[in-house]
């Protein structure tokens, strides 16, 4: 937070009146400036039109412009002129007029030949895709060469041959044939020699050479003795309310056929080209809906308030103006004979005013005040004062002193930085001015108790009660100031160093902080919208921003695509509410509801606007300061009109034949598609998006209107295309066109038929081929797999075989576990195997521990090993042997035949007799034997018990030796099972 106290005392008290004296320059200027300029097109070879000696325009239903000149008809889509010919079955020569009838066909008249299209003008058809064929007019050498010989009439035309109106019809075929107006004979007579034909007011009017004006049905004719003057009346058009209109070189003749009432009244300014060549002169209608018509210096247009002038020191092109017409879109278009054809950019919209109007110099930054009293301009030579005078803008008066900053200030002083020591107010009625010094001056606002003057180094302002003014002071040197508004709340918003910051009411000047949109944003203009809301533009976009406490809470940035930019410079709510926004790239408006832009190419002077450039003028019209000058926005509303916008596939070729929608032969050349747009206000910013289904996989985009397919392939094609225009967000509807192409020789009828066979059988020869092929493969493959299972499944029993066998075994001994003994016994006391046939000894090392002692517990094992080897050795079939536990052992005897005691002494003697080898040494081992034979009633328990017992016996009478038990003995099972438990 930074409150500046700090104050330059040099500036204090340098508040000075400074008299009319330092008025440099204040001049009237009325008399050199000129009037604001409206904007035209000039359109011309580059666009295809080769001749600049227009004579007619007419708009076809469709929307394509026709223009006839000295080398023939020209057809305009928006993008190109055409050049109707040969092709069209048309002659090259002079072109006198251009009519439309009502069933849409198209009738173009030489000097002595007259062409009537076969076809009427269609959305599928474009004009290039007429045929024109020539009207048999049975004496051409009678053809009156006068200009407008032809009119639109009854379905058909009516032209003049000779000193006859005939009637172009139509056969029940479509041909165009020529018949005679019938007439009666009086009539005929009293029509006899017409000079020129018109179609107005739903009837047919005929101008002759004595000055009359008749109405052909019924007969009805104004002359002089109706009190119409005597002399050559040049065009004829309907007027309002059932009246007709009629021009000669001087006056306008308004003529009520019902009442017969003649009305004639002089035009001014007129002269120049027209008093010798009055054959161009006619009446148009004007964008406004007025009447429109030549004057010495370009047009004239009759509003509401009487004639005005559109002169060529309006922007009007220079030359004779041989045609003019208003478009379906309100656009004008005017034809120069030897000047070619021009297009008003929305006229009526738009006014500017530049240099080249009056203005002291190109660069126009800030605008104050109203052209209904004044309005001032800061331009980079001068601040400039304009009024509307005999209703033209022009420069009245002139302070030559460069300015940027403009403001009007609460006592209704114009206030600028056209001073290099500080501000001026200007007095509009006096032209006295007031030096304010300060430092150097950047910008200014006001409100009603306040100018605000934004400087080099910082904030000042100065206040306003009671009609006086009290001294600048110093808000806060915040650093240079380049964006300054009022606040609505008796404070200022300002952009300092390209910072936001708020001075309050109260004196505070405090830098906002919080959130910046982007570390890129440098802003450049600002406009309040609310206590806590305002517009932050600058370069890097338009923000909506937040503050709350000093504190930036939130930007919510306008979308790139609506603004075409994000380089803005200006930025305006006016009285309606709508969003004024001044960038590098022309002007945007949002009403609310939706986005559009302007450009120098929709009637803007120049597309570069000025820094806080945009000022709402109290009429409601806008004022844009651009780099060239002033555009002014004379009817906002009109921005907003909408209208649909018209595209057509204008051309469409395979190689150099042209096509049209539906059938056509197979080719492979290659497809050449032109767009047009018949909405000519958005002709340049128009693109197209467009997509041939069977070709295209999804939208392409074109901007300049042409495109190219290599070649397409034979089929069904639908073309469809869609018009956009970025300016407006506007769609056109979108416009098909169907390519059915046929097949070639080699791809249609038999020879189908004939591929279908082959194909089939090739197919089902390379099938069968191939299946044989799989088959073989498949089975030798089958085998290997077979083979491969089986292998694995061997393995695996083996495997698990071996699993089961080694689960069976002692790790250490390599005899059985005792589970696996019990398991065994007990399966052979079941089977009664064992019974009388076998016998079970108990084995226990004796003194184990000792060895353990001596050798280790290793060394133990090892004996426990080498035991265990001795005794599977030992073993005969069916006999068995186990490990009990510890260095116990199990065995099971065969002892049938009596050699079971012979089978235990083997045994004893087998362990001790041969020392074992541990360490290098070798160890005598002996052991102790109790065993027991098998009887009927014995099982696992019984037998462990008394072998068990026999053990202990054995062990107990010294050990080394072998004690037999017999089945009977159950004396000490309960001492074995306390042994064993
Ligand atoms: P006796 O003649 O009374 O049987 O004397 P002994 O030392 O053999 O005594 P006893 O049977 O009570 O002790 C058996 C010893 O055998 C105890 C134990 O340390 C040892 N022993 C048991 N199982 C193993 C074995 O798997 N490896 C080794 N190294 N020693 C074992
Ligand atoms: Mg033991
Ligand atoms: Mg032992």
């Amino acid at each position: 937070m930074v409150i500046v106290t700090h104050r330059w005392p040099t500036l204090v008290g340098m508040l000075r009146t400074v008299a009319l004296l330092s008025l440099v320059g204040l001049a009237s200027q009325g008399g050199e400036a000129r009037a604001a300029s409206l904007m035209f097109r000039a359109y011309g070879e580059a666009e295809g039109l080769s001749s600049s000696n227009g004579r007619c325009f007419a708009q076809v239903p469709t929307g394509y412009i026709l223009v006839c000149s000295d080398e023939g008809v020209f057809a305009y889509d928006g993008r190109r002129f055409d050049n109707l010919g040969p092709a069209q079955g048309l002659d090259q020569g002079v072109v006198e007029d251009i009519q439309l009838a009502g069933n849409g066909r198209v009738a173009i008249r030489y000097p002595d030949e007259l062409f009537v299209s076969d076809q009427p003008v269609t959305t599928e058809r474009s004009p290039t895709a007429l045929s024109f064929k020539r009207v048999d007019l049975h004496d051409p050498s009678l053809f009156n060469r006068s200009t407008r010989q032809l009119a639109a009439y009854a379905d058909g035309f009516a032209i003049i041959v000779g000193r006859a109106t005939m009637r172009v019809v139509f056969s029940s075929t479509g041909e165009a044939m020529l018949r005679t107006l019938d007439l009666s004979a009086a009539d005929e007579e009293t029509l006899a020699g017409p000079s020129a034909l018109f179609a107005a007011a739903g009837g047919l009017w005929e101008t002759f050479d004595d000055g009359r004006i008749c109405s052909a049905r019924p007969v009805r004719c104004f002359g002089e003795r109706q009190g119409l003057s005597k002399e050559p009346w040049s065009d004829v058009v309907a007027g309002a309310g059932g009246t007709v209109l009629a021009r000669s070189v001087r006056s306008l003749a308004t003529i009520d056929p019902r009442s017969g009432s003649v009305v004639e009244e002089a035009l001014p300014f007129q002269g120049g080209p027209y008093v010798e060549f009055p054959a161009l002169l006619g009446l148009f209608r004007s964008p406004s809906g007025g009447l429109l018509t030549q004057s010495a210096h370009g047009l004239i247009e009759r509003g509401p308030d009487g004639w005005r002038e559109l002169g060529t020191s309006d922007g009007v092109p220079e030359g004779p103006i041989a045609a003019s017409l208003v478009d379906g879109d309100g656009q004008l278009w005017i034809d120069v004979y030897g000047g070619g054809v021009f297009r008003g950019l929305d006229i009526g919209l738009w006014e500017n005013f530049a240099h080249d109007d009056g203005l002291s110099k190109g660069d126009a930054w800030q605008v104050v005040g109203s052209e209904r009293t004044s309005l001032w301009v800061s331009t980079d030579a001068a601040v400039d004062e304009l009024r509307r005078v005999d209703g033209r803008l022009r420069v009245v008066k002139v302070l030559d002193s460069p300015s940027f900053g403009l403001a009007e200030g609460p006592d209704g002083r114009i206030w600028s930085d056209a001073s290099a020591s500080g501000a001026l107010a200007i007095d509009r009625s006096t032209g006295g001015i007031e030096d304010i010094p300060l430092p150097p001056v950047t910008r200014l606002a006001a409100d009603a108790g306040h100018m605000w003057f934004g400087t080099k180094i910082g904030l000042f302002h100065a206040d306003y009660q009671g009609g006086i003014w009290g001294k600048p002071v110093a808000d806060g040197s915040c650093g240079r100031v380049n964006g300054l508004v009022s606040d609505q709340q008796g404070g200022a918003w300002l952009l300092c160093n390209g910072r936001l910051w708020h001075r309050h009411a109260d004196g505070r000047l405090l830098r906002i902080g919080g959130i910046w949109p982007s570390k890129e944003f440098y802003p450049l203009d600002l406009w309040p919208t609310g206590v806590n809301r305002l517009w932050l533009a600058g370069a890097g976009g338009l923000f909506d921003a937040t503050v709350l406490d000093d504190r930036l809470v939130a930007t919510t940035p306008v979308a790139p695509e609506d603004l075409q930019t994000s380089e803005i410079v200006a930025v305006t709510v006016d009285h309606r509410g709508w969003l004024w926004v001044g960038t590098d790239r022309g002007l945007s408006v949002f009403d609310g509801r939706r986005w559009l832009s302007r450009r120098s190419s929709n009637g803007l002077l120049w597309d570069d606007l000025s820094e806080s450039g945009i000022h709402e003028d109290p009429d409601g019209s806008m004022w844009i300061g651009t780099g060239r000058g002033l555009s002014h926005v004379v009817d906002p509303a009109g921005l907003f009109v909408q209208r649909p916008m018209r595209i057509v596939i204008s051309e469409a070729a395979l190689g150099s034949t042209a096509i049209l929608s539906g059938r056509t032969g197979y080719s492979v050349a290659p497809l050449q598609l032109r767009f047009g747009v018949l909405s000519f206000a958005a002709e340049q910013s128009a693109t197209f998006r467009y997509r041939l289904s069977g070709v295209d996989e999804g939208w392409a985009e074109s901007s300049s209107g042409f495109t190219r397919y290599p070649g397409i392939p034979p089929g069904h094609h639908v073309l469809t295309v869609v018009g956009f225009d970025p300016l407006t967000h506007t769609t056109s509807a979108p416009v098909t066109m169907t390519i059915d192409m046929d097949y070639p020789w080699w791809r249609s009828g038999w020879m189908e038929t004939l591929y279908a066979v082959v194909a089939v059988a090739l197919l089902y020869a390379t099938v069968r081929a191939r299946d044989r092929a799989v088959e073989r493969r498949q089975l030798a493959k089958q085998r290997e797999l077979q083979d491969l299972v089986e292998e694995r499944t061997c393995e695996m029993r083996m495997a698990q075989a071996e699993l089961r066998r080694l689960a069976t075994l002692d790790a250490l001994t390599g005899l059985l576990t005792r589970r696996e003994v019990q398991t065994r016994l007990e399966a052979d006391l079941a089977s009664g195997a064992a019974v009388d046939a076998m016998l079970v000894a108990m084995v226990d090392i004796d003194h184990f521990k000792q060895i353990n002692d001596r050798y280790g517990h290793l060394g133990g094992d090892e004996v426990l090993r080498a035991i265990g080897a001795r005794v599977t050795g030992l073993l005969r079939e069916d006999e068995y042997a186990g490990r009990y536990g510890g260095e116990e052992l199990m065995v099971v005897l065969d002892k049938r035949d009596g050699h079971g005691a012979e089978h235990l002494s083997r045994l004893h003697r087998f362990i001790r007799e041969t020392p074992f080898e541990i360490g290098g040494g070798a160890v005598t081992v002996t052991c102790s034997i109790g065993s027991t034979s098998i009887s009927s009633s014995d099982d696992w328990t019984s037998l462990v018990g008394r072998a068990d017992a026999a053990l202990y016996e054995a062990k107990s009478s010294g050990r080394d030796r072998i004690v037999e038990r017999g089945a009977l003995a159950r004396t000490s099972v309960v001492d074995v099972r306390s042994r064993v438990a």
